[in-house]
């Protein structure tokens, strides 16, 4: 380790400690898509279902994560909507919960339909079949019914 007193040799131990990994819009973006289509696939492998890819849209702002939205379109193709900013602040934590987390939402709504609650059993078990901690995030502004 270096033994510099600069912010860079700062920066970069924190970001050793924190796990942190430097990735750009692009990069995030191609790895958010690729993260949706695994886990809809291992979904519909488990379940014997055919959820198909919903619209990714990467226009989220502030301090909302994720979105999905069910209500007013096509049950068949929800719309789930990613916040760039934050997932880069937060990566690879982004990529490794907060995009099944959605992913999840939209595994109830598309098995079970608008009755579960919105982090309901249904919902933890969903994403105990993605393999990921069924925590909630505090950023997550589902609207998901
Ligand atoms: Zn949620």
């Amino acid at each position: 380790m270096s033994k510099k007193k600069n912010g860079n040799v700062q920066l970069d131990l924190f970001e050793a400690l924190s796990g942190k990994v430097a990735v750009d819009r692009e990069r995030a973006r191609a790895d958010i898509v690729k993260k949706v289509d695994r886990c809809i696939r291992l979904l519909n492998e488990e379940w014997g279902m055919n959820i198909e890819m919903p619209e990714l849209r990467f226009d989220l702002k502030g301090a909302h994560a994720g979105q999905v939205i069910t209500e007013g379109s096509d049950a068949l193709f929800p719309v789930l909507r990613f916040n760039l900013a934050v997932a880069i602040a937060n990566w690879p934590d982004f990529l490794e919960t907060t995009v099944p987390h959605e992913v999840a939402h939209l595994g109830v709504h598309a098995k079970w339909g608008r009755r579960p609650r919105v982090h309901g059993r249904e919902w933890k078990a969903t994403m105990a079949t993605l393999g990921v901690p069924a925590k909630r995030c505090a950023s997550d502004s589902s609207t998901t019914p």
